[in-house]
């Protein structure tokens, strides 16, 4: 029977350097709240553990440049008590704290949601439609990718196997933006996304969209980015012609599966409407009204 290596080393190079000397699978652990689970269940038999939460600012959020800095590991509590990142991407935050409970709350981060690579993870689509990029840490250096390009499938990412993402950077908000996210469950917490939509706006003085960003969740392998749902947005009021267009936008992008939580149909009518309870949402608190409501 092969053996468990746990290590929670103290900076970004040893652990890069344990990660890539590892013959097996090697894991980076974050809150744990997913990998936890999966050694638990036998589903996952790596080799060695590397716990990240000791490398400096891998937990905490920082303003630079006009925008924020998210270290991966951050709980879901530590950014949903941050007064800046609830003023500047609402969206995001409301995202993030409907995963699990007040004790999944306090482990939970970004990077796990992302890295779990499930379809319907919560943070994920409002990520997506945040335009946040991750910084990404391995052998060969740094880099920074947009989140979009880094889940590849149920439980697969694009990192290499001595890669792991050290922070999210959100852009600098432009006045007049707003950001929500919706899911559909059929209890009222702590339930997996039937479907899940993020969006973000950014209006100009008349309320028309000059800038749009739209995700779904749990309606195809990975969270997915929809262009063409942004496409119907931009340039428009949000009026009952444009709200039709982002439903059959919303609906023509979602490729779902059936399973015990919805049937394909079911699924893909649900994105179409939370397409549009999502974007009213986010032009409302774009036009500076609070806690808007689904229209
Ligand atoms: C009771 C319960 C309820 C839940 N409810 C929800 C829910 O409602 N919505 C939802 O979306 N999820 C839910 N989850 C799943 C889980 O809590 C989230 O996916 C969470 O965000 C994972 O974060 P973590 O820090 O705990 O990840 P971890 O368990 O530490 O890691 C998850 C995966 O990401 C990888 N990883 C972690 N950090 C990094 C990094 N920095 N770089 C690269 N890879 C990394 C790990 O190797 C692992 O494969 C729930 C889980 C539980 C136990």
């Amino acid at each position: 029977m092969s053996s468990l290596s746990y290590a929670a080393p103290t900076s970004v190079d040893d652990a890069v350097k344990l990660l890539a000397g590892a013959s097996g699978l090697a894991k980076v652990l974050s809150g744990g709240t997913d990998l936890l689970v999966q050694l638990r269940s036998g589903r996952l038999k790596p080799e060695l553990i590397v716990d990240t939460k000791k490398i400096p600012g891998i937990i905490g959020i920082r303003e630079e440049n006009g925008g924020f800095v998210i270290g991966a590991a951050t709980p879901g509590a530590v950014v949903e008590a941050h007064p800046g990142l609830n003023a500047a991407w609402p969206g995001l935050v409301e995202a993030l704290d409907l995963i699990g409970s007040t004790q999944v709350q306090g482990r939970c981060s970004l990077a796990g949601n992302l890295c779990n690579a499930s379809p319907a993870a919560d943070s994920v689509p409002a990520l997506f439609a945040a335009g946040a990029t991750a910084v990404i840490v391995g052998s060969k250096g740094k880099r920074e990718v947009p989140v979009e390009q880094i889940p590849t499938g149920p439980g697969r990412t694009s990192l290499a196997k001595d890669e792991f993402i050290v922070e999210f950077r959100l852009p600098p908000r432009p006045a007049r933006s707003g950001d929500a996210y919706l899911r559909f469950i059929p209890r009222t917490e702590m339930d997996i996304a039937v479907v899940g939509c993020g969006v973000n706006v950014t209006l100009d003085a008349n309320g028309i969209c000059t800038a749009a960003r739209v995700a779904l969740g749990a309606v195809s392998p990975t969270v997915i980015l929809v262009p063409a749902a942004a496409d119907v947005l931009i340039g428009h009021k949000l009026d009952a012609d444009t709200l039709a267009r982002l439903d059959a936008a919303a609906q023509a992008a979602a490729k779902p599966i059936s399973d015990k939580r919805g049937t394909v149909e079911y699924r893909t009518k649900i994105a179409g409407v939370l397409a549009r309870r999502t974007a009213a949402i986010a032009f409302d608190r774009a036009n500076g009204i609070k806690n808007g409501k689904a229209h």
